[in-house]
């Protein structure tokens, strides 16, 4: 396959600044290092969140889903079933962990890694430079970890398990057994509380419960089988919304609430959980202000309260084979698609959410 000596790239150079389109030059591969031809990167909250306040890491390719094409490779990179990655191979790809440090080694937390590379926000001036996905290329560093994409799972899918499903798949990772018996409430109806809502209905919870906006999203999810939907913006106040999940669950309170719709949602989410029940924490959006939890939400009524960043390559080949063999209507989550010239409209779709999840094509 060619590779061309520039790719071409949206660079966001400003605090909410429209990105612009700019030449980059193509780095020279470190050993084990690839680079992919993107077919589709997608955006999400966190693109947005960047947009608005990395300032210390501009200018920057934004895009940290990316699924691509291999078209050159510097020595061996095997996949995370340790088959070799080939020219042509169409794959999604982790962070790059450093392997060396407390969280790589001691911890088995890979996800804290504080050496680890995050995309859509390095630096572009700083080598290798295309650590973005919207941009006709990216660089795969020779740490991360890859995995192929199967037959019949659509590029943009692809795109979206590295971030949000492969989250997910962490998230219930540490979340542990779901008996039979349990019910489970998910905050959000965006991209993360949808793939939540359809990995949560596949773990056999009894029933799980959905609250969102606006209205259109919360069709989503009664389509992909809630068995009961909130609407926030017919039922306005907190307390009514708690009510709502204590008159569903017999007055005790949801077994598990997942949080999917930002920081602000964490305290009204607390609420919700039954004594003795747990509270997962999967959005990282939203407020940074503190929330007040009284003690005895987490000592007299034992509350288990997990949190959760990102996810290691075993979470992504999680993701995508949950794509290939998922009975979910997955392609509702992907409602524009945009070229590499029109990426200033899909971030303002994202800005104002009347684009659940924006595709892009860089490469046409
Ligand atoms: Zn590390
Ligand atoms: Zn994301």
């Amino acid at each position: 396959m060619s590779v061309p000596k520039e790719a071409t790239a949206a660079i966001i150079t400003g605090v909410d600044q429209k990105p612009e389109i700019s030449r980059v030059e193509i780095p020279k591969l470190e050993p084990h290092a690839m680079l992919a031809e993107i077919q589709t990167a997608t955006l999400c909250g966190t693109d947005i969140h960047l947009w608005h306040s990395a300032g210390k890491s501009m200018p920057y390719i934004p895009g940290h889903e990316s699924c691509g094409i291999i078209v050159s490779k510097e020595g061996n990179h095997l996949d995370v079933l340790g088959e070799s990655v080939e020219i042509g191979d169409r794959v999604i790809w982790a962070y790059p962990f450093c392997g060396e440090c407390y969280y790589c080694t001691v911890a088995n937390q890979p996800t804290m890694c504080p050496n680890a590379l995050r995309f859509g926000r390095e630096p572009v001036g700083v080598y290798p430079h295309l650590l973005g996905g919207c941009a006709t290329h990216q660089y795969v560093p020779p740490r991360s970890s890859v995995i192929k994409v199967p037959d019949g799972v659509p590029s943009e899918l692809a795109a979206s398990a590295s971030c949000a499903l492969r989250t997910i798949m962490h998230g219930f990772e540490r979340l542990g057994r779901v008996p039979a018996h349990e019910t489970a409430v998910i905050q959000g109806t965006g991209p993360v509380g949808l793939y939540a809502l359809a990995v949560a209905k596949s773990r056999g919870f009894k029933r799980v419960l959905s609250i969102g906006a606006p209205t259109s999203r919360v069709a989503v999810a009664n389509e992909w089988g809630a068995d009961a939907t909130l609407n926030m913006d017919e039922v306005p106040e907190r307390k009514d919304r708690v009510k709502w999940v204590m008159d569903q669950t017999g007055g005790i309170g949801a077994d598990v609430v997942i949080q999917c719709a930002g920081s602000m949602a964490v305290s009204e989410g607390i609420d919700m959980v039954r004594a003795g029940g747990r509270y997962l924490s999967i959005g990282e959006g939203g407020t940074n202000k503190d929330i007040e939890i009284t003690p005895r939400a987490m000592s007299v009524k034992m509350l288990n309260i997990i949190g959760v960043r990102s996810g290691a390559g075993r979470h992504f080949y999680e993701a995508l084979q949950f794509l290939k063999y998922g009975k979910f209507p997955f392609g509702d989550l992907i409602t524009g698609t945009y070229q590499l010239d029109n990426i200033a409209d899909a971030f303002a779709g994202m800005k104002s959410m009347s684009e659940v999840k924006a595709a892009i094509t860089p490469n046409g």
